[in-house]
């Protein structure tokens, strides 16, 4: 399916950007439903891409963004950002500019855990990378000054 991209410079295929991906995994249901595939960001899809490669390389495992009730862990529609942030919360989010993933392993073996990835990512050279319990947020934001930022270093869990 050929669709346009934030700031991409025409239409392209969605298959050729993100050929590991279905648009399932990358937008959640509203901007499915609506068909604003225009939301998401070209080059953070292509980093996203690329990053996948490189961790099946190394640990045979890919990367899961919306799989089963997760659904909003990629690009998300401002309604989605909102409930769950809550409606005081900022409703700008790298999610709703289509630069944001939040990521886990298929499967967690030996050393390639939650905090490989959280490295990994950073190594990978993301704008911002957060980690949490279960997953890692990556974000391709600028890197103003140069600086990536990043927090949730010391979560608890694998
Ligand atoms: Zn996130």
């Amino acid at each position: 399916m050929n669709i346009y991209l934030a700031d991409g410079p025409s239409e392209e295929s969605f298959d050729d950007i993100l050929p590991s991906f279905t648009l399932g995994e990358i937008y959640s249901p509203e901007i499915l439903a609506k068909k604003m595939f225009f939301t998401l960001d070209a080059l953070a899809a292509l980093k996203l891409q690329r990053f996948r490669d490189h961790i099946h390389r190394i640990t045979g495992e890919g990367l899961l963004i919306n799989h089963g009730k997760l659904t909003r862990r990629g690009v998300r529609s401002i309604a989605d950002q909102t409930a769950i942030a809550g409606k005081k919360a900022e409703t700008w989010s790298a999610h709703v500019a289509g630069k944001a993933f939040d990521i886990s392993l298929t499967r967690e073996a030996g050393k390639y855990t939650n905090a490989y990835l959280y490295n990994a990512a950073k190594d990978h050279g993301w704008g911002a990378v957060g980690r949490y319990q279960t997953f890692i947020h990556v974000d391709n934001r600028d890197l103003w000054g140069g600086k990536q930022i990043t927090w949730g270093e010391n979560v608890n869990g694998k």
